[in-house]
């Protein structure tokens, strides 16, 4: 089983992948939770990624996609993976289908999970991380339980540097529009996309999201 969650950045993505690869048991590759981890370090290429990342802007398609090429390898990858924030432009959708072309894998569905921008906005600018579990909280609508995640009991949260309303608007919406929008019509032509509404309760997205994988 291999998927594609696509959706601009704040529409749930994240949270659905990881309900969607326990559910099925297959793994979750999230490219922003990687490349944030390996920013973390104080190597060149950790330092480089700090700033691209912090600012919102896009990481060489070379190096995501490498790291996408080794990380699917890896033996959590064996029933299947979600890719989650992976490919974000036309070139890294035509790299992927090569790499999964090598290893005679095909992909089963993309899902697009839609969302207005207003509400992205205010989703953005609240969103608090587990620091433990990465589990994703809102200070508006769900915010961090005061005795810790109820996933894992971490008691820390943290703030994703890029998550500032300004950036948001000014450069990853735009680039998501420039950049990525396109590969909704991209994936369309070739039979793979299902939309589903991002703006119902969590749980409503991924019984729609499940009966759609169990139905292809
Ligand atoms: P995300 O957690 O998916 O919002 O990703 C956070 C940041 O990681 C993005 O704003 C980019 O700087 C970088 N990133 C993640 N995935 C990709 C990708 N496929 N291509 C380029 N940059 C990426």
């Amino acid at each position: 089983m291999h998927f594609i969650f696509l959706g601009p950045p704040g529409a749930g993505k994240g949270t659905q992948a990881k309900i969607i690869s326990k559910e099925f048991k297959i793994a979750h590759l999230s490219t922003g939770e990687i490349l944030r981890s390996m920013s973390l370090k104080e190597t060149k290429t950790g330092k480089a990624l700090h700033k691209i990342i912090s600012q919102g802007l896009l990481v060489s398609d070379d190096l995501v996609t490498g790291v996408v090429e080794e990380r699917i390898l890896f033996d959590d990858c064996i029933n299947g993976f979600i890719l989650d924030g992976f490919p974000r432009t036309i070139i890294q959708a035509e790299s992927l289908e090569k790499i999964l072309k090598k290893r005679n894998i095909s992909l089963n569905n993309v899902i697009e999970i839609n969302v207005k921008e207003e509400i992205l906005i205010k989703r953005i600018s609240g969103r608090q991380v587990c620091e433990k579990c990465k589990k994703i909280y809102n200070k508006f609508f769900d915010p961090f339980p005061i005795n810790g995640c109820l996933d894992c009991r971490g008691e820390k949260i943290t703030i994703r540097t890029d998550d500032d309303v300004d950036a948001f608007k000014n450069v990853r919406l735009k680039k998501y529009n420039q950049e990525t929008r396109p590969l909704v019509n991209y994936y369309n032509e070739k039979k793979l996309l299902k939309s589903v509404d991002g703006t119902s309760p969590p749980e409503e997205i991924s019984k729609k999201i499940i009966k759609i994988i169990k139905n292809t």
